[in-house]
């Protein structure tokens, strides 16, 4: 639920902000077999399990790990959620199958190498590259734990539903006053009253509930001290054998943390990032990829996000925001365009310069060594003023590119969407 949620946001507070902002909503996201390593360290209750990622070595796991169990949860492993109501690009339907033991090398076959798409992953899906197995545990109540950042109260929220798993997004619009929310204080840490309030939240039906009360503490321990901004559990259920466990795990974490937390970014797997996001901070670069079809090159957050809001105006939609910042190097500029042509979604480029500590005859040195390596098939609108504007356009001019000049923002967006449409 709240990944969506969060592109939203993004888009919106950006304008507000800026670049400080959008730092704060990049974030590293982890494996739920990783996850559950991280909780279980905690002293949280996970399932048991392993993660496998090649058909060859099933039958050994199986054997190290669960001798005598007769089923097993296959659980696969990509970076979005609502795996379990998900669909393969080869016909299978769900990412989560519970089945026989003898089963689950020739499930795992259909699921290792091959896209599996959900609500989250958008229609080209993620592929997967491991399945988790896990003991089967017997959910008799599964229910929604999730800490995440709250603006409003500026701090950590736990946020609790008596109701989970699958579908909860259509849950909280149906039944908003089965959520319970419990802001901490950040600075005083969780009481017991603030976990006990999370913990009838959930409703438990015959799980202890002092012990649940600790698991709750303990969850929020590990969203501190591991820098996170996103934990979730869904579902986290009672068993037959009336334990609370974490049967799912959800978590991101704040990229301005990477300097202490070195262990949790070694398990960042960018095979599973938008790769367009991936080149971006290599370079980088302030960029977040978008659905639109107009590519975005401005210089400043507020000036990217003024560019994506006129563009919608003139009926075009972004397919990125991306601020070069203010002293982009040519190289950098090069590398922007390259990530800006190489998506095929894009119809039109909008380059728009400001020049103030940034010179629009580098941006415009970049957009031609670009065009150099790439070839460029789309449309590209410039808007460029301020600070060595007119050697800018000289070097744009000499270089035999075919360009669209615009004479303001307004005349560039117009430009964009209607070349965009041809
Ligand atoms: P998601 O769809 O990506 O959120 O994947 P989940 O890990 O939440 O798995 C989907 C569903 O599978 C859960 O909501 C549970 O109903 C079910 N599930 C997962 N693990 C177990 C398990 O150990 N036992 C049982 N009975 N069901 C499980
Ligand atoms: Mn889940």
């Amino acid at each position: 639920m709240v990944r969506g949620l969060l592109g939203k946001i993004a888009a919106r507070s950006l304008s507000v902000a800026g670049k400080w902002r959008q730092q704060q909503l990049r974030r590293l996201n982890i494996h739920e077999y990783q996850g559950a390593e991280l909780m279980s360290k905690y002293g949280i209750n996970v399932p048991k399990g392993v993660a496998v990622s090649s058909v060859d070595d099933i039958k050994k796991a199986i054997q190290d790990a669960f001798p005598h169990d007769k089923e097993l949860v296959v659980k696969s492993q990509i970076l979005a959620g609502g795996r379990g109501l998900g669909t393969f690009q080869n016909g299978l339907k769900g990412g989560v199958h519970i089945v026989k033991t003898e089963e689950v090398e020739e499930l795992s076959g259909k699921m290792l190498g091959q896209i599996l798409v959900t609500k989250q992953t958008g229609p080209q899906g993620k592929v997967v590259s491991k399945v988790y197995l896990c003991e089967k545990l017997s959910l008799v109540n599964e229910m929604y734990f999730a800490i995440t950042l709250d603006r409003t109260t500026a701090g950590p929220i736990i946020i609790a539903c008596r109701k989970g798993g699958t579908s909860i997004e259509d849950l909280a619009e149906k039944f908003p006053d089965m959520i319970v929310k419990v802001p901490i204080d950040v600075f005083k840490g969780i009481t017991d009253a603030d976990a006990a309030k999370v913990v009838d939240g959930l409703s438990l039906k015959a799980a202890d509930r002092s012990e649940a009360i600790e698991q709750v503490k303990q969850l929020f321990k590990l969203f501190i001290e591991s820098d996170c901004t996103l934990l979730e559990v869904n579902p986290i259920a009672e068993t037959s054998d009336n334990r609370l466990v974490a049967a799912d795990a959800k978590l991101n974490f704040d990229d301005n943390a990477a300097f202490r937390q070195k262990d949790i970014f070694a398990l960042r797997d960018a095979t599973q990032e938008d790769p367009r996001e991936v080149a971006a901070a290599k370079a980088d670069l302030n960029y977040i990829g978008l659905d639109g079809e107009i590519g975005c090159m401005v210089n400043g957050a507020g000036l990217a996000m003024a560019t994506m809001d006129i563009i919608k105006l003139h009926g075009g939609t972004p397919a990125n925001f991306l601020d070069v910042g203010g002293n982009a190097s040519e190289g950098q500029v090069v590398e922007a365009f390259k990530i800006l042509t190489a998506d095929e979604k894009v119809k039109a480029i909008l380059v728009n310069i400001f020049g103030g500590i940034m010179k629009c005859d580098v941006i415009a040195s970049g957009i031609v060594n670009a065009a150099k390596e790439v070839s460029l098939q789309v449309p590209v609108v410039v808007r460029l003023e301020g600070t060595n504007v007119e050697q800018g356009k000289r070097i744009l001019k000499e270089s035999g590119m075919t360009l669209i000049a615009a004479e303001d923002l307004d005349d560039a967006a117009e430009k964009a969407v209607r070349a965009s449409a041809r």
